[in-house]
């Protein structure tokens, strides 16, 4: 069978990946998402959102099935259930993109695997996993779901503490649990925070040498069984919410060795037109360096590759030109 030629295959069917291929598909660019699960990404698996603008509130699931809509009204092709397993540029610069034995070619790509959460692994974790029924791994997401509540977080790295920080503007209490008697975040932050837990009627506790073991409840979190590392002793600590912060893990496994990756596995790209370091393969949401994790961001990335991918068509040795400095316009 002839290959057939896209112009635009984008890796992932999440918010960074509808973002591109909208912009892609409307602008009469022949465009294809590849999809290892359904579309939707991390965001199909909440019932809220209340941070996208011009959206008061809206589940996961409706917000998706719009966004496909509306991708595949301007001509977007979605394949489900085809995970890209391997990715490779040709002589004549065009990229072949395979699928286990499937294999499509583009003249360009848009990498927007994302991310997952690193779970705690303990029970309960997965039962309960949603904000509304009490567990959540994005506090800047959830916390003004947890007004007046009470609630545990976990994690001692930077992000950990500034959504930590985050929840004690909206919990009555928030109790940070550590394993370790030490911080690993930025020390400016742990002296925010540490300032913060020092004032008189704070809201913040911290709960150090500890471990949460499991999550626990009827139909929603009421409590969190919490051990302590040094003298093993345990204890239900009661909660209305469980936030875990331990570390995301980018979906870059199959790219390992073809573009460049952080140690952490996030795809390297120059911040300003989100290049990797192959030719005519861009990348886009929370599996890039520097990632904020947010739906909107993850949008906005795919938006902006496609704007760069006009660039990159118009004239293939854009490719090579350094970051526009600031002020210069990249012009469209
Ligand atoms: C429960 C939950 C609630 C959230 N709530 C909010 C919120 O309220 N507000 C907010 O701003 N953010 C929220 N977020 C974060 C937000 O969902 C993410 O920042 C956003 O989804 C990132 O988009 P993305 O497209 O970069 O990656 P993802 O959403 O991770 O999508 C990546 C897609 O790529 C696919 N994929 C992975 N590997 C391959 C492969 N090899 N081949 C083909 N396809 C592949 C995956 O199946 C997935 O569909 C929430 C996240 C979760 C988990």
């Amino acid at each position: 069978m002839p290959d057939v030629l896209y112009d635009i295959i984008i890796v992932g069917g999440g918010p960074a990946g509808l973002g591109a291929a909208l912009y892609t598909s409307r602008d009469r660019y022949r465009t294809l998402i590849l999809e290892k699960m359904i579309p939707g990404g991390q965001i199909f698996n909440t019932d809220r959102i209340e941070n996208y603008p011009g959206i008061p509130r809206i589940d996961g699931p409706s917000l998706v099935d719009q966004m496909q809509k509306q991708v595949e009204s301007f001509g977007t092709e979605i394949k489900t259930g085809s995970e890209v397993t391997d990715l490779k540029r040709m002589e004549d610069g065009r990229i072949e993109v395979r699928c286990h034995e499937d294999r499509y070619i583009a003249r360009a790509v848009v990498l927007a695997p994302g991310s997952s959460y690193r779970k705690l692994g303990v029970p309960g974790e997965e039962e309960f996993r949603n904000a509304g029924a009490g567990v959540s791994y994005c506090g800047t997401c959830d916390g003004p779901f947890f007004r007046d509540k009470e609630v545990v977080s976990v994690g001692g790295g930077n992000t950990a503490i500034e959504e930590t920080l985050h929840l004690a503007k909206y919990a009555s209490k928030v109790t940070l649990v550590h394993r370790r008697n030490e911080f690993r975040a930025d020390k400016i932050l742990v002296e925010e925070m540490l300032a913060k837990v020092g004032e008189p009627d704070s809201n913040l506790v911290i709960h150090y040498d500890s471990v949460v073991t499991a999550i626990q409840g009827e139909g929603r979190v009421q409590s969190v069984r919490l051990k302590n590392v040094k003298t093993g002793s345990e204890e239900d600590y009661p909660c209305d919410g469980a936030f875990i912060f331990v570390g995301m893990v980018p979906n870059t496994g199959f790219l390992s060795g073809i573009v460049d990756l952080t140690e952490q596995g996030f795809i390297r790209c120059d911040s300003a037109y989100l290049r990797t370091s192959m030719p005519g393969v861009f990348v886009a949401g929370d599996c890039r360096v520097g990632a904020t994790m947010q739906l909107i961001t993850a949008v906005a990335d795919g938006v902006n590759t496609a704007m760069m991918i006009k660039q990159y068509f118009r004239d293939p040795q854009w490719w090579k030109r350094a970051a526009a400095s600031v002020g210069e316009t990249v012009g469209w």
